[in-house]
């Protein structure tokens, strides 16, 4: 395994070699020149290398793997300052690409690794050689990964209706809040659009509640569809929708809601058996120095949809221009 120990009496040495070559951990220590002057057990088994046959040229040759440049910068820098240096599977996932030897519980096939690079002082005090320590990390590493999976599924899933796959309420008005604070802060217009399904309540009379739910969620895909991806739409009642339209003045924005509006019209749910046709009204109202907080913004874009629904239905109305 190597020719570093031989200072040693000859039974201890034959103890320390027998420690470094089963233990659970790869051990590798290059010379100035990154040749392998020692390799251990942990390093055969997993490369598949014995040390002999890593003997004629550098680490590099055999491992191209290994970035080569930035891993030889950090070597040097421990061959120079002489202190130890340590590489996270977070930073990097792995330097040695080792297959991972756990098929039953392990996600990952590769070998998560940490990595120590130590300086290895002579008895004269000169540094000739580096340790590299390398730890199997696997198991942590894709236990974390798999944790940080969940928190994002349920952070989503807190923020999300069921139904539609929209923002729920509580999320969607946290959006609303931070948007008019946007504008209080930056004067950046905004437009908010409120729609409510016209005489949802037949549609569920008629044809049973699930076919309404198969509405909603048709209805949802569309509106998804026809926003942009910085837009924020989510489910504010039971069928009825709240959609900000960062960036958009109301005229911009009635040309959006008017599209959708008509892309609605023109849908058909086909649903056991029964083709249903429905329609949306939509209120619409532009941020303004005039309102006094997000609800009166809110109450604004609710105005213009009642009147949307008194006036008929299916039709889109700006409360700039009921105030007018
Ligand atoms: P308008 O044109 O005035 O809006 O009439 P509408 O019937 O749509 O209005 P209304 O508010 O009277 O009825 C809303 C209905 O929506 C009542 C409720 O049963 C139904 N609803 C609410 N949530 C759901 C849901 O999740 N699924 C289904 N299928 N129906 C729902
Ligand atoms: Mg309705
Ligand atoms: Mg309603």
């Amino acid at each position: 395994m190597t020719g570093m120990l031989n200072a040693l009496p000859l039974d201890e040495f034959h103890r320390i070699l027998d420690i470094l070559q089963t233990i659970d951990v790869g051990l590798v220590v290059l010379d100035r020149n990154y040749q392998v002057t020692l390799w251990n057990g942990f390093m055969e088994n997993h490369s598949g290398y014995n040390l002999s046959q890593l003997s004629e040229h550098n680490l590099f040759h055999y491992f191209p793997e290994l970035a080569e440049v930035w891993l030889r910068q950090k070597i040097e820098a421990v061959f120079t300052l002489r202190c130890a240096s340590f590489i996270s599977w977070e930073l990097r996932p792995y330097l040695f690409d080792f297959r991972a030897h756990r098929p039953f519980t392990g996600m990952s096939d590769r070998m998560y690794q940490n990595v120590t690079i130590m300086p290895l002082i002579s008895r004269l005090g000169d540094i000739n050689h580096v340790c590299l320590i390398i730890y199997d990390v696997t198991d942590t590493a894709t236990s974390k990964q798999a944790l940080e999976e969940a928190n994002q599924q349920l952070t989503m899933l807190s923020i999300t209706d069921r139904l539609t796959g929209l923002y729920n309420r509580g999320y969607w008005e946290e959006c609303l809040r931070n948007e008019y604070s946007r504008y209080q802060r930056h004067g950046k217009v905004s437009t908010l659009m409120m729609i409510d399904i016209d005489f949802f309540k037949k549609v569920n009379d008629t044809y049973g509640h699930p076919a309404g739910d198969e509405i909603l969620r048709r209805a949802s895909a569309i509106l998804k569809q026809m926003i942009r991806c910085s837009d924020m739409a989510g489910r504010y009642g039971g069928e009825e929708f709240g959609v900000l339209l960062p960036e958009i003045n109301e005229p911009v924005a009635q040309l959006v809601a008017e599209r959708l509006r008509r892309r609605i019209e023109n849908e058909c749910v086909l649903f056991d058996g029964n083709k249903i046709n429905f329609t949306i009204s939509i209120g619409l109202a532009e941020v303004t120095n005039q309102q006094t907080s997000a609800i009166h913004w809110l109450q604004q874009a609710d105005a213009a949809l009642y009147h949307s629904k008194h006036s008929g239905r299916n039709q889109v109305t700006q409360y700039s221009h009921i105030m007018n």
